[in-house]
């Protein structure tokens, strides 16, 4: 049994209340170990130790902070086996998955910010001979920071690398439901001795711990990355104090399938972008639109290799999806597409829960899923799923394209898929969101800006935006 604590003021402690959640694996079903209960009390507690330590540390020099994020990229390395091993267990993605992108990401995600803050810069402008004025990018104080089930300790690090190297003490809540990883993390911070109190990790539910820390006067401003309806209730909840908030939320990412796309590439990747993680990415694609003369052959080569896809024990190699994150969620993906059917989208592959005989048959397995409609107006096509879950629709010419893509209140991500330059580029202007990919999918470079337009989110994170994010900018005027 895996017993998580916090880490606050550098130690492991129990919340202060004494009470535990399970923490529950989705391969089998089975309890595998505990987190702590948090509440207010925990969190003032890191909270204290954060305002405490946060005077030393933003007095470090940069060279200084980055050398601390690289170190803690090296032990991650180091420990990469009992990383993979615990975010594969504690989520239910696939070991090779979370060997291939997660972790390694997470290391990259302190690499990158070490350096990213050693080429900071900041302004100078002078207004007359006599006058001059200068900029200061200052840290804020204790940086509250919320992040997600679905890439654990990707979108974590995501948000403590950037906060740390600029300066700022962090309170860290990791989802309630994969701890795992935060809980290594922290066993990291203390074994290379990282100062006391500068990173704070607190566990437990979002109603408590979250919601505590979203609404803690000494927290000016919370990352958060997560639901669009938890999005609004932390909106609500900092708007009294006016935090500085950043919100990256969910997204119904359509993938535009021109007639003369390279149809091989095409079928895979859009594979590829609609079930990995088990379609548990804010970024899958979720609708997939293809022009009419192009059905016949897409529907089979992409059916075909949707038959193909293996799900089952996330630490098989040939595993291609393994359980989702919880049985709760398997339910809310499953009742998706019950209704769907019901609203009269056609089938056709998947559309039930997956069982895999023995030791893994209480896992929350889910056969991966195509629906076909032409109504853009179902709650399929509408609301975000987060399961190996897609719609395919059709469409007659390009405005029809558009427009059924841009159809719902989400923005965050699209591909198209066209070898035509300029039909390329009047789309990528066109669609209303936050990021697109030209014939390729997750194809990352943590220097640009990541994030969602409309109910996908507020503001950008990513290389200088996150510096921007996790600083504050202050005008000198000086007259010499
Ligand atoms: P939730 O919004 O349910 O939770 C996200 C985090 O917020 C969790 O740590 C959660 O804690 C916490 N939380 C819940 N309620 C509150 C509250 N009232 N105040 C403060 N914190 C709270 O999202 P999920 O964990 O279910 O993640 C899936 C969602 O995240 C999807 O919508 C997905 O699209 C989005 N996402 C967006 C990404 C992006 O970059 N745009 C990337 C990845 C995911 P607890 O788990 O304990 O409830």
């Amino acid at each position: 049994m895996v017993t998580i604590q916090n880490y606050i003021d550098g130690s492991f402690q129990p919340a202060v209340s004494g009470r535990v959640l399970e923490n529950r694996r989705p391969r089998d079903g089975l309890v595998f170990g505990s987190l702590p209960a948090s509440t207010k009390g925990d969190v003032d507690l890191a909270v204290t130790a954060a305002r405490r330590a946060f005077p030393a540390w933003r007095k470090t020099s940069r060279q200084e902070r980055a050398h601390w994020l690289r170190k803690i990229a090296d032990t991650i390395e180091q420990r990469l086996d009992l990383f993979v091993a615990a975010e594969s267990e504690d989520q239910g993605k696939p070991e090779w998955l979370a060997r291939r992108v997660d972790i390694p990401r997470a290391v990259e995600n302190f690499r990158f910010f070490a350096g990213a803050i050693l080429h900071q810069e900041e302004s100078a402008f002078e207004s007359q001979c006599d006058v001059l004025n200068y900029t200061l990018r200052q840290p804020l104080g204790v940086a509250g920071l919320i992040s997600p089930w679905n890439l654990p300790l990707y979108l974590l690090t995501w948000k403590i690398a950037p906060a740390l190297a600029c300066g700022n003490a962090v309170v860290a809540k990791p989802s309630e439901l994969t701890p795992y990883t935060a809980h290594l993390l922290a066993q990291v911070l203390a074994d290379i001795e990282f100062p006391r109190g500068v990173c704070n990790i607190v566990h437990g539910l979002g109603s408590e711990v979250g919601d505590a820390l979203v609404g803690h006067p000494d927290v000016p401003l919370v990352s958060f990355t997560g639901g669009t309806a938890t999005a609004q209730k932390i909106s609500e909840r900092a708007a009294p104090f006016a935090k500085k908030l950043s919100l990256e939320l969910g997204g119904k990412n359509p993938a535009l399938i021109f007639a003369d796309c390279a149809l091989d590439a095409a079928v895979e990747t859009t594979l590829r972008s609609s079930f990995t993680n088990q379609g548990e990415i804010c970024l899958c694609t979720s609708r997939i639109f293809i022009e009419r003369s192009l059905w016949p052959r897409f529907s089979e080569a992409f059916l075909a290799g949707v038959h193909k896809l293996r799900v089952g024990d996330p630490r098989r190699e040939d595993t291609k999806l393994g359980a989702l994150v919880s049985e709760a969620h398997r339910f809310k993906v499953d009742g998706f597409v019950q209704r769907a059917v019901k609203a009269g989208a056609k089938l056709l592959a998947g559309g039930k829960m997956a069982s895999i005989p023995g030791e893994l048959s209480a896992g929350y397995y889910y056969e991966p899923t195509v629906l076909f409609t032409e109504d853009p107006t179902l709650e399929i096509m509408q609301e975000e799923v987060f399961g190996p879950v897609v719609t395919v629709s059709l469409f007659e010419n390009y405005d029809e394209a558009l427009s059924l893509a841009n159809s719902t209140r989400y923005g965050l991500a699209a591909t198209i898929w066209t070898q035509n330059l300029s039909v390329a580029h009047r789309a990528a202007a066109e669609l209303d969101c936050g990021l697109v990919w030209v014939n390729t999918w997750m194809n990352r470079d943590l220097r640009v800006p990541f994030g969602g337009n409309k109910a996908s989110g507020v503001g950008r994170e990513g290389g200088r935006h996150s510096l921007e994010f996790y600083t504050e900018e202050k005008n000198i005027c000086l007259q010499l």
